[in-house]
């Protein structure tokens, strides 16, 4: 199911973040802390693994951004069996929903990887929304698709073609000019690797915010554009951007690593 869009009012351009989760707890802190000194809002798509092992981190970003799930393990779909992939998909959700205590709706398939078994069980277990879609083509049946846009940080790519991380997230900010709809995957494991990458992404939601660019969350996003009817189950304090939102200079975005281990969050 995937309706389209109609034109923005006045050429308005919207992105929606998508957290892919399966790093350690110092590079999502990372991440965390850019957005909560930009104050937008972001979907975060745990691996059930990550919840239980920082489920204090979780739940705090769980306070300010809607969480998804994204497996139990983060396998590769496509090489599991049916059974297997469905232990996989609810063990994921189950683990991220009682970390956060409340319901989750969309599901990312780890490396985007998914199957015609995975579609099946996300339709049978009833998600809303799947997020994976990046390299093959489905039938979605009841699921809503958010379909990433194509460019991703490429970070492992960067050091070996001399990139800085400026520049790639260059490309973003272009993609956000060329584009309606930007569904911009963001990595802790790569975005939040060290301090010079997380000040990129900082420029980078800088600059979008400058521009006007309206960032959304996916419930949100599918109510306003796709009106899907969807009940309230957001975060307890959510960022809304309409553009031009105020940045949090209370919140040190990068905080030294000993500061950031005494400091909340
Ligand atoms: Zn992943």
């Amino acid at each position: 199911m995937n309706g389209v869009e109609p034109p923005p009012p006045g050429g308005q351009r919207h992105v929606i973040l998508c957290c892919d989760c399966e790093g350690t707890r110092e590079q999502l802190r990372r991440v965390h802390r850019v957005l909560l000194h930009a104050q937008l809002p972001a979907n975060f798509f745990f691996v059930g693994q990550t919840a239980e092992e920082m489920p204090d981190l979780v739940r705090e970003i769980s306070r300010h951004h809607q969480c998804e799930s994204h497996t139990y393990s983060h396998p590769n779909l496509r090489r599991l069996s049916y059974t297997r992939q469905r232990d996989e998909i609810i063990r994921g959700r189950q683990a991220v929903e009682d970390c956060i205590g409340r319901p989750t709706r969309g599901f990312r398939a780890p490396m985007h990887c998914m199957n015609r078994d995975t579609v099946r069980i996300l339709n049978e277990e009833g998600f809303v929304f799947d997020a994976s879609r990046l390299y093959f083509r489905y039938n979605m049946g009841n699921l809503q698709e958010i379909d990433p846009t194509w460019f991703r940080e490429w970070m492992p790519l960067y050091e070996w073609i001399g990139l800085k991380p400026r520049t790639a997230f260059r490309l973003f900010r272009l993609l956000t000019r060329l584009r309606r709809t930007c569904v911009l995957p963001v990595h802790p494991q790569y975005s939040g690797k060290t301090p010079e990458l997380a000040r990129a992404l900082l420029w980078f939601l800088r600059d979008a915010q400058r521009r006007g660019v309206r960032f959304w969350y996916i419930d949100d996003w599918l109510k306003a554009v796709r009106g899907v009817p969807l009940p309230e189950s957001g975060p307890e304090e959510p960022f809304l951007s309409k553009g031009g939102a105020v940045f949090r200079e209370d919140v040190d975005p990068l905080p030294t690593s000993a500061a950031a281990r005494t400091a909340s969050p």
